[in-house]
């Protein structure tokens, strides 16, 4: 399932798996499907990541 999170302004989307943030919830799909695998990330798909991870 698909997390989302609000900062500030912004609707983002995290991986469970890796907690990397997305914009697009695309992406995140993607990246958690790939994440659950392979147990690594890709970076095809982590580059659309805004290289940050979630923490609360
Ligand atoms: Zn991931």
């Amino acid at each position: 399932m698909t997390k989302k999170i609000m900062k500030g302004e912004k609707k983002l989307f995290y991986c469970e798996e890796c907690l990397l943030l997305y914009k697009e919830k695309e992406w995140v799909e993607e990246c958690e499907e790939w994440c659950k695998k392979n147990n690594d990330c890709n970076l095809e798909i982590t580059k659309h990541s805004l290289k940050e991870v979630y923490n609360d």
